[in-house]
């Protein structure tokens, strides 16, 4: 047989757009994927894309934990299972947001495929066309990308060093409030946030949660990065603190590995109905095997040392990238000191557009991804996330080495031309 597919042709390609869904039209790559394809090329210093870290992984130790799992539970494990998730795997997660300060009962988890499945399911149960989702400035692509694509209108709240700024959300509600539209939630990203890397401090979490109780303003806490502080517990979840109002986001991507793909939404328990039943519609089930490879590996391994040489290894990295940004950078850029996960915050001089300074990044072989990704509104051209969790502490140093210098090229062309 021949190893190449013949596609047939029938005629001229057809432009499929009239034959859409309305909704398919919000259905856009994101700034992220369209870099991916030059950012992995091999001599590129990739600090674009977020991708964990797996190199701390112990590979002959997972290979066991699936190999025993199929040998003696195979027939579960390739089932079918619950809609609403395994009722063990819930049990292992309360026992991990414990860690976190959250007290919750099993019977309020849906298991998700990917906290990313749990945005959007949310998003579906509730955003109309039109209906204001709050989100911090920058804030999560992905999570962008799908109140997008549910037609939500997307408003930014500023943060700052110690995350989003409370008066700024009063300020955000009111105003939305005054134009007469629905405001659905607040999304935001607590703990060393994608993409500045800054954590929300603790007097603010409290204060954040009066408002948005007192506004009636569900909050999404999306938490994928809680476990990876690198010197101390970041401070306690929201959610710890009201389980009325707050649907809380895990998910085992960087604490485990993200190949499972599984993550769960904790929810107040006038939600769970809604969620369970979107979650059928969309996928019948979460994966049995990829749960209960979870399972198994959160009751026979030592995951907290697992999720401590994981917070190692990033911050070797963190520190290397800080150290290369002080050394090469230009002295008129600003960054964030993130104290955990994955990413720093670049603000270069204001008339330096990071987009089109990328063309010239590649060329001087280093990738990041330029700040009007993370913002719905176009804004953010003179930003750039800077992810360190992947490259090497060499190769970051390399990277940021050849991207101070063309940051420094641009502003000395640019002085010159004025
Ligand atoms: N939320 C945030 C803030 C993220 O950074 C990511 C992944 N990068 C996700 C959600 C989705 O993670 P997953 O679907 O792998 O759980």
């Amino acid at each position: 047989m021949s190893s190449e597919i013949t596609r047939i042709h029938t005629g001229a390609p057809e432009n499929l757009q009239e034959r859409f869904a309305h909704r398919a039209q919000f259905m856009q790559p994101s700034e992220i994927r369209a870099l991916f394809a030059v950012a992995s090329r091999p001599e590129i210093v990739s600090l674009a894309g977020g991708m964990p870290n797996l190199t701390a992984l112990p590979m002959d130790m997972m290979q066991n934990v699936v190999s025993e799992l199929i040998k003696t539970n195979g027939m579960e494990a390739l089932q079918y299972g619950s809609g609403q998730g395994h009722p063990k795997l819930r049990e292992q997660i309360c026992d991990v947001m414990e860690l976190e300060g959250i007290k919750a009962h099993p019977e309020d988890i849906i298991v998700t495929t990917g906290s990313q499945q749990a945005l959007d399911l949310i998003s579906r149960i509730f955003i109309d066309p039109g209906d204001v989702v709050l989100v911090e400035a920058p804030s999560y692509v992905g999570a962008l990308g799908t109140f997008h694509q549910y037609e939500a209108s997307v408003v930014h709240v500023e943060l700052d060093d110690n995350g989003l700024i409370p008066d700024r959300l009063r300020e955000a509600i009111a105003q939305t409030r005054l134009s007469g539209r629905k405001i659905k939630f607040l999304y935001l990203i607590p703990n060393y946030q994608n993409p500045t890397g800054v954590l929300l401090s603790a007097e603010r979490r409290s204060e954040i949660l009066e408002i948005c109780r007192e506004e009636r303003i569900f909050v999404v806490e999306d938490n994928p990065y809680g476990l990876l502080g690198f010197d101390k517990p970041s401070p306690n979840a929201m959610r710890a603190e009201d389980s009325e109002n707050v649907i809380y986001l895990g998910s085992f991507s960087k604490t485990i590995c993200p190949g499972f793909r599984v993550g769960w939404a904790l929810v107040p328990q006038s939600l769970k109905e809604k969620l369970v039943i979107a979650s059928e519609s969309s996928q019948l089930c979460p994966s049995n095997f990829a749960q209960l490879a979870i399972s198994s590996y959160l009751a026979d391994q030592p995951w907290r040392d697992q999720i401590s040489s994981f917070c190692k290894l990033y911050k070797v990295r963190r520190d290397a990238m800080l150290t290369a940004m002080d050394k090469y950078f230009p002295k008129e850029a600003t960054w964030t000191k993130p104290e955990g996960g994955f990413y720093v915050w670049a603000t270069l001089p204001a008339e330096i557009d990071a987009k089109a300074l990328m063309p010239k990044a590649i060329v001087a072989k280093v990738a990041y991804v330029p700040g009007t990704a993370f913002y719905a509104d176009g804004f953010g051209s003179w930003s750039m996330r800077l992810s360190y969790c992947y490259p090497t502490p060499e190769r970051i140093t390399e990277g940021i080495k050849s991207l101070g210098g063309v940051i420094q090229k641009e502003m000395d062309r640019r002085s010159i031309g004025n």
